[in-house]
């Protein structure tokens, strides 16, 4: 028998190797940025296509690479970066395995442009699939331009497994704010299909994290009180308990400018909270760790983001203690905040330019004596201001046993025997005051037909609005109240792209708002909404819709109703008077679903007098 063995070309070798650096447009994103930190690049411009699936370009102002050199970066293990093995302990660059462009040329089309600044022409490269196709010298900035073009194009398994755009784009963010965010000393840009997305100029930490997160996230950090031991220097901010989000999390450690994740040191800071917020709320921090090379290990993942420290033991007290220490000094007196730029309460797209004129928009179809499609329940009588509670789509405000009484008989749930009870039997004939009693400020229990009813209060009002919101949303004219003064809310220009694509949906429910660079003003609310609970609305909607944005126009209308819904519906706890009682029952049974949530859950329980009897 010949022998069997063979080494893998190296095209081959190098496809395998990209498996595990580059797993989808975001990777080549950190890899290619990385790259033009450590050529010292002081401005970098990211370009992205198509979520990356067309183009990932990566332009720097580095040292450049002589033509040599150029052609060298892309062979296997080639890195300028370290020659021994001790130099691995004594890492300053982000990179140093040498894989990554071997990786990014072996599975898709590469175009590099380099020049030195001490070199009259540079040189340009393309390679496609490992092999290069082009080599000439040629007139170009100085500095590095690396365009990644129709990745995955020799590999069409991989190219299946990418997600949706809108994933893929989210993968891509988190990759730049996670380099962005470690070097707020370099100008960053971000173009998306050649939409700016992020124009980062050159600041201090705070302020890359408010560019990055948006205006308000500025008064929710908390800086850490500095810890500088011979173990490690700890810095950056953490977020005040009670801005903490029930969902995604913002969470970014740092060790040496180099994001990483760790574990042990996340409980560390979530220790930290303990006690100062709820159990299903996340720590968010922007924290910065500096440590002596020689004690960490990054070298355990290709993709770098893990690290093992030598004296884990001793950072994770420190860190427990350091944010304790922060939290504890907030939570007495209010953080003084000596680093604020003066320059930041304008934001630079406005410093030199002529205050604008606010719009007014009006209603010209609104007709003060026509019959109101948002009126006040009928036992309204206190005049209160405008509030979600008081959401009645009703056109006319019938009593709840009428309409109780017009439901079709064949509701489809699970348990058919309890909807079968006396719904419409002879007592329904005899009117009598009904009495809504309040239960543990959860549910509302009234009798109906000879019938006990107990509703859970929330869902119901979750259905009612649900269901106004779906007509509000159906119908381009919904009337809007005028506020007094412009509302404002900061936003991250990426959340701002999302915002401009939904603004259709929250006019239909009536917002009015003009999209500014980094905020919207708000001139117009739905009727039904007040001030305080604008920014809750568009974080929820958002946080929704930046997770995975529902394709067809119905389904977008449905997540947008459900995500207001869920925001404005009361809650568990929340003391309701007599008429509010008795609106939220009158509203609830003139939905059009009256037995289940927007949510998929029960709304009320029904038991017969039989099934009392059978208990008592
Ligand atoms: P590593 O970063 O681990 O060294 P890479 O494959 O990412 O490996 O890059 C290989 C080499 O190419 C680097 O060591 C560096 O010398 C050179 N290089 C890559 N990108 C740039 C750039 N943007 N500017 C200058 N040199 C670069
Ligand atoms: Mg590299």
């Amino acid at each position: 028998m010949t022998d069997i063995i063979r080494l893998l070309p190296d095209h081959v070798a190098n496809q395998i190797a990209a498996g595990e650096v580059i797993q989808r447009p975001a990777s080549a994103v950190k890899e290619l940025m990385e790259n033009a930190i450590d050529a010292k690049a002081t401005v970098i411009k990211l370009l992205i296509k198509d979520a990356g699936r067309t183009l990932v370009q990566v332009i720097d102002n580095g040292i450049g690479m002589s033509a040599t050199d150029a052609r060298m970066a892309f062979e296997r293990h080639a890195t300028s970066k370290i020659q021994k093995a001790e130099d691995l302990f004594r890492l300053q660059t982000k990179g140093f395995r040498g894989e990554a462009l071997a990786s990014i040329a072996a599975i898709a089309h590469i175009e590099l442009q380099t020049k030195r600044p001490t070199d009259e022409l540079g040189t340009e490269i393309r390679i496609e699939g490992s092999k290069f196709t082009y080599q000439e010298p040629c007139v170009c900035p100085e500095g590095t331009s690396i365009a990644m073009k129709n990745l995955f194009f020799n590999i069409p398994a991989r190219r299946n497994f990418l997600k949706s755009d809108t994933v893929e784009m989210r993968h891509i963010l988190d990759e730049f704010q996670r380099v962005a965010l470690a070097h707020p000393a370099i100008h960053f840009y971000l173009f998306n299909n050649n939409n700016e997305l992020f124009n980062l100029p050159p600041t201090n930490f705070r302020q890359r994290i408010v560019h990055l997160f948006g205006g308000k996230t500025n008064e929710k950090l908390v800086p850490i009180i500095s810890e500088d031991t011979p173990v490690v220097k700890i810095g950056g901010f953490i977020v005040k308990p009670e801005f903490l989000p029930k969902s995604k999390s913002l969470q970014f450690l740092m060790v040496n400018h180099r994001f990483v994740k760790n574990q042990y040191l996340n409980h560390a800071i979530a220790s930290a909270y303990e006690g100062l917020v709820h159990a299903d709320q996340k720590p968010e921090y922007f924290l910065s760790l500096e440590v002596d090379p020689s004690t960490i290990d990054i070298n355990i993942h290709p993709t770098k983001t893990e690290v093992k420290f030598e004296e884990e033991h001793s950072i994770y007290a420190l860190l427990k203690s350091a944010v304790k220490h922060s939290l504890g000094q907030f939570n007495i007196a209010p953080t003084l905040d000596f680093s604020k730029d003066p320059t930041y309460d304008i934001p630079y797209q406005y410093k030199d330019r002529e205050p604008e004129m606010p719009r007014i928009s009006i209603d010209p179809t609104f007709n003060p004596f026509k019959e109101e499609t948002y009126q006040r329940s009928s036992g309204d009588t206190s005049h209160k201001p405008a509030s979600a509670f008081n959401y009645n789509y009703a056109k006319k405000a019938a009593t709840w046993e009428s309409l109780y009484n017009e439901l079709p008989s064949s509701i489809n749930f699970e348990e058919p025997e309890v909807v079968e009870s006396s719904l419409f039997s002879d007592e329904l004939a005899t009117p009598q005051t009904k009495k809504i009693i309040s239960l543990a400020k959860k549910y509302l229990v009234t009798t109906l037909g000879g019938d006990l009813i107990i509703i859970n209060s929330n869902r119901a009002h979750q259905r009612v609005l649900y269901e106004g919101f779906m007509k509000s949303l159906e119908n381009s004219h919904t009337a809007s109240q005028q506020l007094m003064f412009p509302y404002e809310l900061p936003f991250s220009k990426a959340e701002l792209d999302t915002i401009k694509a939904l603004k259709p949906l929250f006019e239909n429910i009536g917002f009015i708002f003009n999209i500014a660079p980094d905020k919207i003003v708000i001139s117009g609310i739905p009727m039904h909404i007040t001030d305080s609970e604008i920014p809750n609305i568009f974080n929820e909607l958002l946080q929704q819709h930046i997770e995975e944005l529902p394709t067809t126009e119905n389904s977008q209308k449905e997540a947008f109703a459900k995500a207001l819904c869920k925001n404005l519906a009361i809650k568990t706890g929340q003391v309701l008077s007599d008429e509010e009682q008795e609106s939220l029952v009158n509203n609830l049974f003139s939905c059009q679903e009256v037995l289940i949530s927007p949510f998929g859950k029960r709304i009320y329980y029904n038991l017969s007098v039989g099934e009392i009897e059978k208990l008592i």
